[in-house]
């Protein structure tokens, strides 16, 4: 299918070749390649000049006198222009025969094409529906982050779409992606700014490389007008096979349904995971392993400590909330602590105050993927924010063991366990589980295949190739 760079090079040429000339007559033998009545539409452009040659999105707009010619070429349409009348094609399903001699057909395999004349100040009523230019000043940082921040989708799925940017197909958005090392599933409202800039940035800069190669020649789409576009030699990620910067294999997988070509290790989805468990269950064990492994661990427990500190945000929000446990101007942990243990209204006041100040703290992080260790995770409902959950499962027997060697009385750890939400209910909510009752080096191996599950993208889709 053309994109903006096709089209754009189908105007350049057209207007190279046949600006002012002149109609004389015109045949149509596909009346449904012409969206309003084909005599009317006849009548109308008969006499009229092709005076000038723009594009609006992936449309053609040739402006006659006083008239536009509308045209979208969708999968396989082509213009050709023969001395003469020409041979007529069996797929040519409009002629324009020119006063100079020649004719101008429009050649059409699938025949989806479409034209379409409206007043030349009238604006063609499909455009409405279109988003900025790349090259407009309208589609910037701003009009981006504000679009993309409505979109649950994957970015792949936005670029396409007209209402977002103009004349982006499914060949330069996969390229796109690439050059911003962004994973074309990855949600369109998780993009930071810096990955929205490199998306302007990018689209600017190839759409404007395949303009001045004339375009893209492949299977789908070939020449018309005798150019051979070139932009083909310089794809990076679509229909290729070994990716140019790491040299490993380029992908195939279905995004919204269309064949989407990227490079797993260069284009890695921003994953948000975290690491949950009962008290003495190995969470900790669990993230201390992660960290030998390379991964910073968001510690949710450690920043609520921080946040504590006299003079840090929570412990002024708190002073302001719960200025009974303040004495000598000091936060009394413990006295909070017993009023929220013993009441559900200040509990959630509490959470109220500080969920928020830790959620903006891990948000913050860089890291990608992002790990967190939090022990609250299905009790505090944040499982939303995360794309994977693992819950680290102990048998409770083990667990009280584990808990009186800590120093707590078997009633004491009875009534630390009762505290939580039962274990079952946490194994229906996360995503994966592991069993820690035997030995370390069970855990660590338990923990390096889950990694490899949830970091190898290569495995999770199916190679379509
Ligand atoms: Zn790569």
């Amino acid at each position: 299918m053309p994109e903006l760079p096709e089209v754009q090079t189908v105007l350049d040429t057209l207007s190279l070749q046949i600006k002012d000339a002149k109609i004389k007559d015109i045949k149509i033998l596909f009346e449904k390649i012409i969206e309003d009545d084909p005599d009317l539409f006849k009548q109308k452009l008969t006499g009229q000049h092709f005076r000038a040659f723009k594009r609006r999105g992936k449309y053609l707009l040739f402006e006659m006198d006083d008239l536009t010619l509308v045209c979208h070429l969708r999968m396989e349409g082509k213009f050709f222009i023969f001395d003469g009348e020409g041979i007529t094609s069996k797929h040519d399903h409009v002629i324009f025969y020119l006063d100079d001699g020649r004719s101008l057909h429009y050649n059409d395999v699938r025949k989806f094409g479409r034209m379409y004349l409206t007043e030349k100040k009238q604006r063609y009523v499909k455009f409405r529906d279109l988003g900025p230019e790349p090259f407009w000043n309208s589609f910037n940082k701003q009009y981006c982050k504000n679009y993309l921040s409505r979109r649950q989708t994957p970015i792949k799925e936005v670029l396409l779409d007209q209402s977002f940017v103009a004349g982006i197909g499914n060949i330069y958005a996969d390229e796109i992606l690439f050059a911003s090392r962004i994973n074309p599933l990855e949600k369109a409202c998780r993009l930071n700014d810096d990955q929205i800039a490199k998306i302007i940035r990018n689209t600017r800069t190839i759409l404007n490389k395949a303009i001045a190669a004339g375009g893209t020649t492949i299977r789908s789409y070939t020449s018309s007008l005798g150019v051979t576009g070139l932009f083909q030699m310089s794809l990076q990620a679509h229909d290729q096979k070994k990716c140019p910067r790491c040299k490993k294999d380029i992908v195939k997988i279905r995004v919204g349904g269309r064949g989407t070509y990227y490079c797993p290790r260069c284009q890695k989805l921003k994953k948000k995971i975290a690491v949950s468990g009962s008290i003495g269950s190995g969470k900790s064990m669990v993230c201390a392993h992660l960290r030998e492994r390379g991964f910073d661990v968001f510690d949710c427990d450690e920043t609520n400590r921080r946040l504590l500190e006299p003079g840090e945000k929570g412990y002024l929000a708190i002073e302001k909330a719960f200025p009974m446990c303040f004495e000598d101007g000091k936060l009394d942990k413990k006295k909070l602590s017993s009023i929220v243990f013993e009441n559900e209204e200040e509990k959630k006041k509490l959470e109220g105050i500080m969920h928020p100040l830790i959620l903006e703290k891990m948000f913050e992080r860089k890291d990608d993927p992002l790990f967190a260790e939090v022990p609250l995770l299905f009790e505090a409902n944040w499982d939303i924010y995360f794309d994977e959950t693992l819950l680290v499962v102990t048998d409770e027997t083990l667990l009280l063991e584990r808990l009186v060697l800590r120093g707590l009385s078997k009633e004491e750890a009875i009534a630390r366990l009762k505290n939580q939400m039962s274990v079952a209910e946490k194994i229906k909510r996360a995503d994966k589980i592991i069993y820690n009752n035997g030995s370390l080096e069970d855990l660590y191996k338990l923990v390096d295949d889950w990694l490899e599950d949830i970091l190898c993208w290569e495995k999770t889709f199916t190679k379509l190739k």
